[in-house]
């Protein structure tokens, strides 16, 4: 026992701190976890879950489109906006009912309130009361970014607001080029509205493979979505029939809603970081090592809130790991590395490891193999969407140093992949492992003769 009030106060209820907290709690841990607005945090009330669900709707239009080439007949679709935001809603209230539940079992003491950080081991809440704290871990995650300098910004929304929209916009206009844009521009023209989506540098994606890059534009440019490239948005009015969005090209896109998807930053202002001693980054993230530690010993970071790989299970392995060197005696530092992602448009993104540029500035020889095809399913739908997948080997050692797919399930196939590049595998297992036929994933094993040998100068 110590003679602090708890031996540790979370302050976040999103996916790193219910994760640690819970941990915890099953350590034998005194906890308490602050939570202002709702259990879950971005990821379960206004991220990646609703975000699937959204995109599982909006690719019904491929569904119906489809069903024509393999015998069915089915009448003109109508797609209801509010049924689907209701039955959302209803999905992330269970969910959030879910993560009390768990906190509970878990002899969690929940703060339905703000709190700060009020000194090494003291949180000061909403109310005014100060909790002390053997521990403080802090899992306040991210919050959309915008710029500062656009006129009108006000009118725009960010994807916390596209969650909870009345109706669906007829033309929308998404500025970024990153997961959050891309991926809301295919819910959107999916479910029926017109998107472009408006980017300030050369191609959408940046820092994913450049040939997944290529195929994704040329899928949306196909699909009817608009991306202008090298532009920005200056201003943004409201005119009599919505808003019109004025770019630096001089011309202007009128639209109904104008969405900012440019980055998120970390959730640290007024948090009483700085005054307790705790250094940030120049973005505001809190400043950690590989245990999650801050400048403070007694302050830990787990979660968006460090800037560090900005995905839910990436927080989630934060906090677990936290918990277990902290309260279960037992050190783990988070793996980094090849961490599977996929982008949820439609086509799908799935990737692990390097991409083709990385590859070749990493190691002196890469082999790359590459396939681009249409899937069987496109033969009887008539769709002329192609799906792509690429690997490349060092071609030293023979071990698969990226994998990167273009098309249905890339993110699926994407997970498994991370599997076999973090065991270490070559290409010549890739090549002993049976195909499953028919699928698409069996050209994951088929793919025999490079398409290139990239000799580093
Ligand atoms: P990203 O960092 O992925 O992309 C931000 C985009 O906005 C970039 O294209 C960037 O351009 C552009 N941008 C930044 N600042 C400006 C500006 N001032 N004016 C114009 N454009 C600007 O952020 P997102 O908001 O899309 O997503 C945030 C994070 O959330 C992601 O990085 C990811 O970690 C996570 N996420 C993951 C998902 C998944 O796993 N499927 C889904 C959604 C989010 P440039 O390229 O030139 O920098």
């Amino acid at each position: 026992m110590t003679s602090f009030d708890v031996d540790l106060f979370v302050i976040g209820g999103g996916s790193g701190g219910v994760r640690a907290a819970r941990i915890a709690g099953g350590y034998g841990a005194r906890v308490m976890l602050a939570e202002e607005f709702r259990l879950g945090g971005t990821c379960v009330i206004r991220g990646c879950v609703p975000k699937k669900l959204l995109v599982y709707a909006s690719r019904f239009a491929d569904e119906f489109a489809d069903a024509k080439g393999f015998g069915w007949t089915v009448p003109a679709p109508i797609f209801d906006w509010p049924t689907l935001i209701a039955n959302k809603d209803k999905e992330i209230d269970r969910l959030e009912r879910a993560y009390g539940t768990t906190l509970a079992n878990a002899n969690v003491e929940v703060i339905r309130q703000r709190a700060v950080v009020d000194g090494p081991h003291t949180v000061r809440l909403a109310d005014g009361r100060r909790v002390t704290a053997a521990h403080i871990l802090v899992a306040t995650g991210g919050w959309p970014q915008l710029p500062a300098d656009i006129s009108g910004i006000e009118h725009a929304i960010t994807s916390n607001e596209a969650f909870y929209l009345d109706a669906l916009p007829k033309r929308v206009v998404i500025n970024g080029g990153g997961y959050i844009a891309v991926e809301f521009a295919g819910i959107f023209h999916g479910l029926g509205s017109e998107v472009t989506i408006v980017y300030r540098g050369d191609g959408i994606l940046r820092g994913f493979d450049d040939d997944l890059r290529a195929g994704l534009v040329e899928a949306y440019s196909r699909r009817g979505i608009r991306i202008l490239t090298r532009t920005r948005i200056t201003g943004i009015v409201r005119g009599a029939s919505g808003l019109e969005v004025a770019l630096s090209d001089g011309s202007i896109l009128p639209c109904d809603k104008a969405m900012f998807a440019t980055g998120r930053i970390p959730h640290t202002g007024n948090l009483g970081l700085e005054t307790a001693g705790v250094e940030l980054d120049g973005r505001g993230a809190v400043k950690v090592d590989a245990f999650s530690r801050s400048s403070i010993p007694s302050i830990y970071a787990v979660g968006d809130v460090t800037d560090r790989v900005n995905l839910t299970p990436v927080a989630i392995r934060e906090g677990h790991a936290f918990a277990d060197t902290v309260f279960g005696k037992h050190p783990v530092a988070m793996d980094h590395r090849l961490i599977p992602s996929a982008v949820f448009s439609t086509p799908e993104l799935g990737t692990v490891g390097l991409t083709e540029t990385q590859a070749a500035a990493a190691y002196p020889v890469i082999d790359v193999y590459k396939t681009s095809f249409r899937t069987m399913k496109a033969t009887l739908s008539g769709s002329a969407e192609r799906m792509m997948m690429k690997l490349l080997v060092d071609g030293v050692s023979d071990r698969v140093v990226g994998a990167h797919i273009l098309g249905p399930d890339a993110g699926e196939m994407a997970q498994l992949l991370g599997v076999l590049l973090k065991a270490g595998a070559t290409k010549r297992d890739f090549d002993q492992t049976c195909a499953l036929h028919p699928s698409a994933a069996e050209e994951l094993v088929t793919m025999r003769k490079p398409t290139a040998r990239l000799m580093r100068s």
